[in-house]
Order: C-alpha cells, then structure tokens, then sequence
C-alpha cells in the first residue's frame, strides 16, 4: 500500500554529501568554504532572533537591496531563495516548458528537478577531456543550462562565448548557474541588461559562507523574475527566514572580507594542484573552491575509502564517466597539507 502519486514512483532523488557530526573529521566532501561567516553575521543573526515572533520579509528587500546595488541592477531584477537549489528548482518548473538540456557531467540536481516536474532532458556530452563544446547546444531549442564554472571539473566558458549562445536564439532561454563563479569564473550578471534570455543564478553557499543559512538568488529580465515570483508566491511566500536574511545582509556588508578569503581560498587551490601534479594526478583547471583529480595507478574508491580511514572525507561519483575521479574541496592550508600528506601515505602503500 503506498499513498505516493503513482507519478514520483520512479523518482529518484538528490543524495547530499555526507555531513558528519565528529567535528574532527576534515570535511572537503560538500564544497563548503572553510572560513567562518564575516565577523559580523553572528551579531546581526542575533538581533534578528528578537524579532522571529513576526513573519520574515517575503520581499527580502535586506538582502535584494544590496544585491541589485552590487550587480548594478535594479530591484524587480533580482529574486532571493532559499539556497539556489530552490531557485533553480522554480526555475525548472516555471521555465521548461520546451524541456531542457545541460551537459552529461555537471550538477546532479539538474537531472533530479527534470524528473521530478517530468521535464524531458536532453544530456549534451562532455569532450572527453571534460570540456563543454558550445557548439553542440547551438541548434537546441530547449531551455539550455550551463553551471559556470561546471561541476564538478571546475572548468569554466568565458562570458563572451556564452553571450554567443544566448544571442543566437531570443527565444531560447539559457539560464548560467553561477555557484563557483567567485572562484575564477567570468559572470554573465551584467549581460542579462543586455539579454532577456539570459538567467543568472547565485548562492551564497560557497563565496560567503553561508551554507547553512541556505540564500540564493537569481539575476535576470524583470520578467523572468516576476515569472519566479509567480511560482514562489503561489507555493512559499515567506521562502527565506529572517535569520538568513540578515545574515545574507551583513555578509553582503563586507566586501573585504569576502575578497580576502577567496583569496586565500585561490592560493590554497593553486597550491593543492601543484602537489597534486607533482604526484603524478591528473588535475583540472578548476577555477571553483574544489579540485577535480584522478591518478593513473591507484583507483579512485581506494584512495576515498583510505582517505575516510584517516579521517577526510572526499566526494567520488558512481557515474561511468568519472568514478576513477575524486573532488576534493579546498580547505584551509592546514587542512590540504594534512589531505596531502595523507595521499603521499595512501600512494607509497598502494604502489610500492
Ligand atoms: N549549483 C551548483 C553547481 C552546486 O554545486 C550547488 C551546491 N551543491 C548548488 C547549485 C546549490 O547550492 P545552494 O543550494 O547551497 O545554494
């Protein structure tokens, strides 16, 4: 006997990296940023705590303000979620109507949504040196998605060969999932003045530290957005709480601390790579916060389960394309040295 609507029999949902509770454990399984929260979210959540008696903003002007103020947009361009899984999951059902296509590697969630509001996907492959031909979504009229930089190589499309997709076809909507841009990547947010095809979406997940707090957002026409408010206002009007909101608000307030822990983040990467060569991986030129790494003699599944034993949790995934690749996450410079270290073990075991 089962209630479920015979339609999500088949379903098959999105599986989370692990979140272990032994705060010893280094985590670069979930692409978190290693840094804490700018110093001052945790004042500004605190007072926000004396208000939750009230509703929070279904606006959410505190964080939709400075936003449109940063991307140089004006207000009715910028629409905030609760994460941007949930944007991109608004998106999916507000704008598919002709189905989707996205690449055969790239974010998970992707093909979950296309199932889940019965979208048909069209699974574009990969080079198979994991880059994204564009020609091969010239052609397509669906709905295209691109993540900028993909996941999980971490490679990345400049700007100005995605403005070529999106002006090519008014009528094809192409929507650019920016979650690592801040990493390295070009952002498309000032083309979509430009373009009314053309939907940026962001979180504030990886750049600033706010996983937890779950904020996303997305950039576009005025009416793509008020498209996504449609949808929103008819399911969730109150999507993003008030801690988050004023979390996301001071966040947005210091720009310096954002920028001096991406770079640290950047040097820690470029430093991950080099050991990771020199080791005989094959490593991308991700530009995101993780790496992308498969060694020629030892399997991937070895050295994760390896890894795990020691304490560090990596993420592999059971996709034929890719599963003698790991993605490790860039950590703090203590953290990657330990992570190294524990490879340089796990290597001179494995192939001695
Ligand atoms: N897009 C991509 C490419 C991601 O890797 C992630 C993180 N899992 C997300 C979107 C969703 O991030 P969040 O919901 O935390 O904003």
């Amino acid at each position: 006997m089962t209630f479920l609507n015979p339609k999500y029999q088949h379903l098959v949902s999105y599986v989370p990296g692990e979140q272990p509770k032994q705060t010893t454990i280094i985590k670069l399984n979930t692409n978190e940023n290693p840094y804490p929260p700018a110093p001052g979210v945790a004042a500004a959540v605190q007072a926000a705590a004396q208000q939750l008696a009230k509703y929070s903003d279904a606006d959410c002007l505190q964080v939709r303000l400075p936003l449109a103020e940063r991307f140089d947009v004006t207000i009715d361009e910028v629409f905030i979620g609760n994460g941007s899984d949930e944007v991109l999951s608004l998106a999916f059902q507000a704008f598919m109507a002709k189905g989707v296509a996205f690449p055969t590697i790239t974010y998970g969630f992707y093909q979950v949504f296309a199932d889940m509001y019965q979208v048909e996907a069209r699974v574009v492959p990969l080079n198979v040196d994991l880059t994204l031909d564009l020609d091969l979504y010239r052609s397509l009229t669906q709905t295209i998605v691109i993540a900028n930089p993909n996941a999980p190589t971490g490679l990345t499309l400049s700007a100005s060969a995605l403005e070529e997709l999106v002006k090519e076809d008014l009528e094809r909507l192409v929507i650019i999932d920016e979650a690592y841009v801040d990493f390295g990547g070009e952002s498309m947010v000032a083309y979509t003045k430009q373009y009314a095809n053309l939907l940026v979406i962001g979180t504030f997940s990886k750049s600033r530290q706010l996983a937890g707090a779950r904020l996303g957002y997305a950039v576009g026409d005025p009416s793509l957005i008020a498209d996504l408010n449609r949808l929103k206002f008819a399911v969730n009007p109150y999507n993003v709480n008030s801690l988050t909101l004023a979390a996301g608000a001071a966040a947005l307030a210091d720009e310096r601390y954002f920028h001096t822990q991406i770079e640290k983040v950047i040097q820690v990467r470029e430093w991950t790579k080099h050991k990771l060569t020199s080791m005989g991986f094959q490593v991308t030129d991700s530009a995101a916060n993780f790496v992308f790494i498969a060694h020629p003699q030892v399997s991937a599944k070895v050295i994760l389960e390896k890894l795990k034993a020691d304490g560090i949790y990596v993420r592999w995934f059971d996709h034929p394309l890719i599963d003698h690749y790991l993605r490790v996450t860039i950590g703090t410079s203590a953290q990657m040295d330990r992570f190294v270290q524990s490879v340089q073990q796990i290597l001179k075991e494995a192939v001695r």
